[in-house]
């Protein structure tokens, strides 16, 4: 496709994902996305992160799958999650499910380092091959199980979870600094999961809050300490 066709899908794609903020933002606090984030989402491309034969829809605001069973996140999801974890330029994130690397690459826009686990290992693979060729510089991407962490680069600003957790991996609890965002999607009673916004305590708790009803494939696996 050509890149004036990809600005112009881009520009219509961030306004629905500003609408979506407006829907929700009874339930989720954030009326809008900020100037950064939407920066943002114009530099990076989601068409660099969805496979070939996804890329008509590379510009949809829904999921769209990218093999292994998994998915890239709607963009709104990406944006609002983002969002949640208040990143400045200083920050240092950790992400658990890399997937297509794009909610990698709009963390390593807005926050100094990104640590990012994958458990398939093709996919860290692709997502770390295609990261770097996009120049990005400050993200890490690992094959292994993000329940644990990344014990080696804690404690970190933030953590994002991009899978639906049946509970918070403590160990993700424990690699947060105090003050720091949590911000993870937690199976729901019946279906789904409740997308939660967590901080931490000084006594190493978590005040957290439910800020929308999401969709998303589920955290595989338990802790590998158990
Ligand atoms: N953030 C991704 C979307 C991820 S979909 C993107 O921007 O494209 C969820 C991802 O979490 C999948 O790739 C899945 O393989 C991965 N995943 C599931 N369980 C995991 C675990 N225990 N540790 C690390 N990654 C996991």
């Amino acid at each position: 496709m050509h890149r004036d066709d990809d600005q112009r899908l881009s520009e219509a794609l961030i306004r629905d994902v500003e609408r979506d903020f407006r829907e929700t933002a009874h339930t989720t606090g954030v009326k809008a996305p900020d100037r950064r984030l939407v920066d943002a989402m114009r530099t990076v491309s989601r068409r660099d992160f969805v496979p070939d034969a996804a890329a008509r829809n590379a510009w949809d605001n829904r999921p769209l799958s990218i093999g292994y069973g998994q998915t890239i996140s709607q963009p709104f999801i990406v944006a609002l999650m983002t969002q949640l974890l208040e990143l400045t330029p200083e920050s240092r994130v950790l992400e658990i499910g890399t997937g297509s690397g794009y909610q990698a690459a709009i963390l390593g826009e807005l926050a100094a380092e990104v640590f990012s686990i994958e458990v398939v290992p093709e996919l860290a693979e692709t997502a770390a091959t295609r990261l770097e060729r996009l120049g990005y510089r400050n993200i890490q991407v690992r094959a292994g199980n993000g329940r644990d962490g990344w014990p080696e680069a804690a404690p970190f600003d933030a953590v994002i979870v991009t899978a639906g957790a049946d509970e918070v991996p403590p160990a993700l609890v424990e690699q947060l600094r105090t003050g720091g965002r949590l911000v993870i999607p937690v199976d729901a009673r019946w279906a789904g999961q409740d997308l939660m916004v967590a901080v931490k305590r000084s006594d190493g708790t978590l005040s957290q809050r439910r800020a929308l009803s999401v969709i998303f494939v589920p955290l595989i696996g338990g802790s590998s300490e158990q």
